[in-house]
C-alpha cells in the first residue's frame, strides 16, 4: 500500500521524502550520513535546515536535489518518484524543477557571468541572451555580464549563481549555506533575494549556520548525527 501525505487542500506535499538513509563506505567501517530521515515540505515553503557540521545537511540537500540517491528510502518531488526515472529523465526533472545555490559558488571558471547563465539555459533548453541579461540585471549585475568568475567579489558571484539558478524558473531553490562566503553587506542582498522568491511563490530548502537566516525561514529543522533532531515553526514575522 502506498501511503501519500496530503496537505490542507487534499494534494499531494511538493516534497516527500520517507526514510531516507545514506551511507558511506569508508575503511572504518559504514558511515551512516542520514539515518531514517523523513520530511514532508509544503509547495511554497521555506524550510531551513541547521545542525553541527557534519550532522547530514549537504547530504539531505544533494539527495533532495537528485545529485545523490539514499542507500534506502523514497524521494517524491512533484508526484514523482525520482528514482523510477532514468538517467536521463532525471537530468530533465532536476533542470525542470531545482535551482540551486551552494556556498562555494560552483561558477565555471573560465566562462564569463553572463555564459555561465547561458550555459543553465542550455542544459535546460535553449539560450536567450537577453532574458540571461535580464537576470544578471534583476541581480544588480548588469554591468558585470562580461567578467570571469575571478574578477568578481563572493558576493558579486553568489548573486550570478542566484541568477543562474533562477533562470530556468524552478519551483524548488535549494541553497547549501548560501552566505556561508559572504561579508555582512553581501549577506543581506542574498537574503533580500530569498525573500522576494519566498514571496513570489517558490519552495526554499536552506542549510544555514545562522540564526538570523533561519528566523525568515517558515520552518526550521535541525539535524543530529543523521537523524531530525528538532523541528521548530518559525512564528517571528517578516
Ligand atoms: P554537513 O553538511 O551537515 O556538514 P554532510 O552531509 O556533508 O554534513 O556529511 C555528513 C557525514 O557524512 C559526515 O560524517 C561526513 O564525513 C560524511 N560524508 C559526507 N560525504 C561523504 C563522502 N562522499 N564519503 C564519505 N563520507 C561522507
Ligand atoms: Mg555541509
Amino acid at each position: 500500500m502506498t501511503v501519500i501525505s496530503q496537505s490542507a487542500s487534499g494534494s499531494e506535499a511538493l516534497i516527500h521524502l520517507r526514510g531516507l538513509t545514506r551511507e558511506y563506505a569508508s575503511r572504518a567501517g559504514a558511515v551512516r550520513a542520514l539515518d531514517n530521515i523523513s520530511l514532508t515540505i509544503e509547495r511554497g515553503e521555506w524550510v531551513a535546515v541547521m545542525g553541527p557540521s557534519g550532522s547530514g545537511k549537504s547530504t539531505l540537500v544533494n539527495i533532495l536535489g537528485c545529485l545523490d540517491q539514499p542507500t534506502s528510502g523514497s524521494v517524491r518531488i512533484a508526484g514523482t518518484d525520482v528514482h523510477q526515472l532514468s538517467r536521463q529523465e532525471l537530468d530533465r526533472f532536476r533542470a525542470e524543477t531545482i535551482g540551486f545555490i551552494f556556498q562555494q559558488f560552483h561558477l565555471i571558471p573560465y566562462l564569463t557571468a553572463l555564459e555561465n547563465i547561458l550555459l543553465a539555459q542550455y542544459f535546460h533548453s535553449m539560450t536567450d541572451e537577453d532574458e540571461a541579461q535580464r537576470a544578471l540585471a534583476s541581480v544588480g549585475l548588469a554591468d558585470r555580464a562580461s567578467h570571469l568568475p575571478s574578477q568578481l567579489s563572493g558576493g558579486e558571484q553568489q548573486r550570478v549563481c542566484i541568477a543562474r539558478a533562477l533562470i530556468n524558473q524552478p519551483p524548488i531553490l535549494l541553497a547549501d549555506e548560501p552566505t556561508g562566503n559572504l561579508d555582512a553587506a553581501n549577506q543581506e542582498i542574498v537574503q533580500q533575494h530569498l525573500r522576494t522568491l519566498h514571496r513570489a511563490g517558490h519552495t526554499i530548502v536552506m542549510v544555514t549556520h545562522d540564526p538570523e537566516m533561519a528566523a525568515l525561514a517558515d520552518r526550521t529543522v535541525e539535524l543530529h548525527h543523521g537523524r531530525i533532531a528538532a523541528e521548530r515553526r518559525v512564528l517571528v514575522q517578516r
